[in-house]
């Protein structure tokens, strides 16, 4: 129960920024579908290696693995794999994946 409870605190609503407009993504809600009702389109995506610390979370998001890197290192998105879904946007909390 400890546990359950400790997964929902942790799936909490998701504030991004695209072209200038706030995206908020409920838990379980797709980023492609709140930026589309938003009329938001998501653009290219790049890392920033300045700002990525290597943690993986977007990876394990992204479905197409275009995602790639070493842990703790700059991680890199293939632009042929990229189906420009989003995910990874709302799972790097350091704002590190960024149009490109
Ligand atoms: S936008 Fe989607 S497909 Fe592209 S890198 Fe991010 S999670 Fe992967
Ligand atoms: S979630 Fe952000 S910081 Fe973590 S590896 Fe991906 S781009 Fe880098």
């Amino acid at each position: 129960m400890e546990r359950m409870a400790e997964a929902k605190k942790q799936q909490k609503e998701v504030v991004i920024t695209l072209n200038g407009v706030e995206l908020v993504i409920p838990p379980g809600a797709r980023v492609k579908d709140v930026a589309a009702a938003a009329g938001v389109e998501i653009p290219a995506l790049k890392v920033d290696p300045e700002k990525c610390k290597g943690c993986q979370m977007c990876t394990k998001a992204c479905e197409t693995g275009a995602i790639s890197g070493n842990k703790k290192e700059p991680h890199s998105i293939d632009q042929a794999l990229c189906i420009r879904c989003g995910e990874c946007l709302a799972k790097c909390k350091l704002g590190a994946i960024v149009p490109a």
